[in-house]
């Protein structure tokens, strides 16, 4: 089988990503998948594999509904042991097979959503009226009067764009479940500044791309680059493409947030507000440049604290620099 970038030659239990693609193309299959997902749902523990729910094979089979032995035989066997692991007691899900049914469970729900009407923010840059959607596993917010927050980098208006499963929308009203974005984000990010994908745990490689006219005024974006930040940076999945492309600013804030480097009172990092999140990213957060070799310095001024992120052309963490404001020259 042809192997392109994304479908890696993986050898685990000797299964390829192609291979578990055509694994998981059965409906019966699927099913075994949802009935032992279902058996064991309650469990209270995820990790300890050997307290995990089993089921009998007949058991199974009843479950899954198919009569014709050599059938539900052939199909079991297709799934083991990579998706569904035999035991002394019967059979169980394996991490593999778990991972399949968790994602399914967080995909399932709302396909559509439009909140707009419910937010209560407005456009932090312009103060227009912002909308707020739910769409294709996205959430989406942006403005209805000015360009936004990314220049022709996004759609018109768009200040803010990650991904988001239609699970995280249970039991959340649109404010919580837009924090629970940004936060999420946030997250993400902090997961690839340190190379580490947060879909499938490969490898993370990053560029680096300046504007070298770069120059930008309030709200209009530079002439050159098409976008108000002068410092871009493309983090990419090796193994599974997952991929992110946004100001280096964003990607040095983001990790902040996570990490709690930001000691604004009013920013909740575990909840944050849309709107000071922006007004961070436009009013506190500078950046500057040095050539041969590249370097990016991110500083960003927090309520008692500035700090400084280096990074290189390849997004790598060089230094941190923290000093109290009250040590910072003004
Ligand atoms: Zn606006
Ligand atoms: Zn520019
Ligand atoms: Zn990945």
């Amino acid at each position: 089988m042809e192997q392109t970038r994304f479908t890696p030659d993986l050898d685990l239990d000797g299964v390829s990503a192609d291979e578990a693609f055509a694994v998981l193309g059965n409906e019966i299959r699927l099913e075994v998948i949802r009935v032992l997902w279902r058996a064991d749902a309650a469990h209270e523990y995820d990790d300890g594999s050997d307290i995990a729910e089993a089921i009998s094979y007949s058991e199974l089979q009843k479950k899954v509904g198919i009569e014709d032995n050599g059938k539900f035989n052939y199909h079991l066997s297709q799934l083991a042991p990579h998706f569904v692991r035999r035991t002394n007691d019967g059979y169980r899900l394996s991490g593999a097979g778990k991972q399949i049914a968790r994602t399914v469970i967080a995909v399932s729900g709302t396909d559509q959503l439009d909140f707009s009407t419910e937010i209560e923010d407005d456009c932090p840059l312009c103060g227009a009226h912002i909308e707020a959607t739910y769409e294709d596993q996205w959430l989406r917010i942006k403005c209805t009067e000015c360009d936004g927050l990314f220049g022709d980098q996004a759609p018109k208006g768009t200040l803010f764009l990650t991904s988001y499963p239609a699970a995280g929308l249970t039991n959340r009203n649109p404010d919580q479940a837009l924090a629970a974005g940004l936060y999420r984000c946030a997250l993400d990010i902090t997961y690839m500044m340190y190379g580490i994908c947060r879909e499938c745990a490969g490898h993370i490689s990053s560029s680096v791309t300046v504007c070298e006219a770069h120059e930008s005024h309030g709200d209009r974006p530079c002439a050159t680059c098409g976008t108000p930040f002068s410092v871009w940076a493309d983090m990419r999945c090796d193994t599974c493409g997952f991929a992110k492309r946004l100001p280096a600013e964003m990607f040095a804030t983001g990790l902040a947030m996570a990490t709690g480097l930001i000691d604004n009172q009013e920013l909740d990092i575990h909840s944050p507000s849309f709107e000071e999140v922006v007004n961070l990213l436009q009013n506190s957060v500078e950046t500057t440049v040095s050539k041969n070799p590249l370097r990016v310095s991110i500083t960003i001024k927090a309520e008692t604290s500035t700090f400084t992120i280096t990074l290189d052309d390849e997004m790598n963490i060089l230094d941190i620099d923290r000093r109290l404001r009250s040590e910072t020259p003004t």
